[in-house]
């Protein structure tokens, strides 16, 4: 496959360049908030008992090469899926299938599920729903065409905690700053303006999400202040990611009180009023006297089942989703963004069968299909033809050198790759295979790109993969979509030995667009 921009680029450093580059990236990392507090393996907690520290988030020295027409088209095609994702968290029976198809695996799922019947029995109290969404892409050539083209292949679509939001806007600042600054000064300059860098604006994306849903909640008939909570993991290390969206709110909406609250504090510092909507209050833990109705609620946490470790987190959960607050998301978005949902929207229609996508939005229009065009194949584990057939591809020591194998999980490290797929299988009673679906690898064609994780450098081939956000806020009861936005973008790397890509878990690295 042919490199994206010929090997010219990123230009070679002389080790004086390096260093400076180094200098110049690790002091506006810091500067500006590209920061994550510190792994214990860089800084422990002997250390810094006081918690005080901050180090550079891992980055791209030079924004990576991504072809416009793909940018273009994962850009365009955002608010047709924040459409379809909305749709199907409103589609309980089509979810209570999806669930029921791998929840005998999947404890995790079942019990999410468990919760939402609770509520369900009672009746919501809610009718708005808010989403932040992200849906992953990576480059894909079609080599099948005459003409070979570049398309963007969907990963995954993310609804809960889909994170960088807030570092991916300083990272496409970083590298316009270096644009400006540095690249042009190197051996073998980038003159300035010959580098296409676009505008990131998601954390102001994602925070007018969160602002609509504020304000489309009336003002508290129990006649207190309305509130935003974002309720986070404990000892969460990207937290400069969410302050920026705080930032961002408190800038734009100065106005609306914005609380971080620890998932394992939820029971403590809020509480139900004892009225046929059930709002959620959150008391002030430093305040004898301060409460806030809680207008919504952005979960950062939630989708681990280390975020659950006994009932009273289930208990927690159970609480904020009867709750009269706005959820972003609820437990049926959550459950809207599982793989197994991704897999049987993107399964074709045959002559006899329609598309489950139809099921959810006209599926003859240009827009869908161009929502078809990002699809790639993914296959389900069940007893199925279809699920027979991946068994026998994942179980082959040669054919599943091209697949992965996904759970239903989010938040990066839970994929088993390649060749190590038949032995995990067999690791697992049969009886759960079908908790799990078996997609294509996408293989990009290669980027190169020099890397800067904790003071060192890491220089070869990368895989880029590229998020969209989108923010939506609908009516679970009538369908009404009052909010339906794009909001911005993020450009994660890592190196191309690398099966994941989570730069929270350590494999990946913030990177930006310059597109060619
Ligand atoms: P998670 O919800 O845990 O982030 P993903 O589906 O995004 O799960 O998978 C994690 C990572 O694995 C991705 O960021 C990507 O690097 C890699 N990956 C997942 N699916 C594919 C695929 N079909 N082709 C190539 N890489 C993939
Ligand atoms: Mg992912
Ligand atoms: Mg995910």
């Amino acid at each position: 496959m042919a490199s994206l921009t010929g090997g010219a680029y990123p230009p070679s450093l002389k080790a004086e360049e390096r260093e400076a580059l180094i200098e110049t990236v690790k002091d506006w990392s810091i500067g500006n908030g590209l920061a994550v507090r510190p792994p214990p393996t860089v800084i422990s907690a002997e250390t810094d008992p006081k918690g005080i520290s901050a180090v550079t988030v891992p980055v791209t020295l030079f924004p990576s090469p991504f072809p416009r027409q793909c940018f273009a088209q994962a850009k365009s095609v955002q608010r047709t899926y924040n459409e379809l994702y909305a749709a199907v968290s409103r589609d309980e029976k089509f979810l209570a299938q999806v669930v029921k198809e791998v929840e005998g695996g999947d404890e995790f799922i079942r019990n999410l599920w468990n919760v939402h019947q609770k509520v369900k029995a009672e009746g919501y109290s809610q009718p708005l729903s808010l989403g932040l969404f992200r849906s992953d892409y990576m480059v894909h050539q079609d080599t099948s065409t005459l003409t070979p083209t570049l398309q963007v292949k969907q990963v995954e679509f993310n609804t809960i905690a889909a994170s960088f939001g807030g570092l991916s806007t300083y990272t496409s600042l970083l590298h316009k700053y270096l644009a400006k600054t540095e690249y042009s000064l190197l051996d073998t300059p980038i003159p300035e303006g010959s580098l296409d860098l676009p505008e990131n604006t998601t954390a102001h994306g994602l925070a007018a999400g969160i602002e609509a849903a504020y304000l489309a909640y009336p003002e508290s008939e129990l006649k207190h202040e309305k509130a935003v909570i974002f309720l986070v993991q404990g000892g969460e290390r990207n937290v400069f990611d969410q302050r920026h969206l705080e930032y961002q709110i408190a800038k734009a909406s100065p106005s609306i009180p914005v609380f971080r609250l620890r998932y394992a504090d939820i029971l403590k510092h809020t509480s139900l009023a004892d009225t046929p909507k059930r709002q959620l209050l959150y008391r002030l833990p430093r305040s004898q006297s301060k409460v806030y109705e809680v207008a919504v609620v952005y979960m950062r946490s939630g989708y681990d089942p280390n975020d659950y470790p006994g009932q009273e987190a289930w208990d927690a959960r159970y609480h904020l989703e009867r709750s009269h607050a706005i959820k972003c998301p609820t437990i049926l978005t959550q459950l809207a963004g599982t793989k197994k949902v991704q897999q049987i929207l993107t399964t074709p229609k045959t002559p006899s069968v329609p598309s489950a996508l139809s099921k959810f939005i006209r599926d003859d229009t240009d827009d869908v299909a161009e929502l078809w065009r990002t699809f790639t194949n993914i296959y389900p584990m069940d007893t199925s033809d279809a699920g027979l057939e991946a068994r026998k591809k994942a179980l082959d020591p040669q054919l599943c050198q091209a697949y992965v194998l996904k759970p239903q999980r989010e938040g990066g490290g839970n994929n088993i790759y390649r060749s190590s797929i038949p032995a995990f299988l067999k690791s697992v009673p049969e009886a759960h295979w079908g908790s799990f679906i078996l997609m294509e690898l996408i293989t990009p064609p290669p980027v190169h790109n020099i890397i800067l994780r904790n003071g060192n450098l890491e220089e070869g081939g990368v895989i880029c993969e590229l998020g969209v956000y989108g923010t939506c806020l609908w009516d679970q009861n009538t369908g009404e979509v009052r909010r339906n936005e794009e909001a911005g973008h993020l450009l994660r790397t890592k190196g191309d030995k690398s099966e994941e890509g989570g730069v929270a878990a350590g494999f990946g690295c913030m990177d930006s667009v310059t597109l060619v």
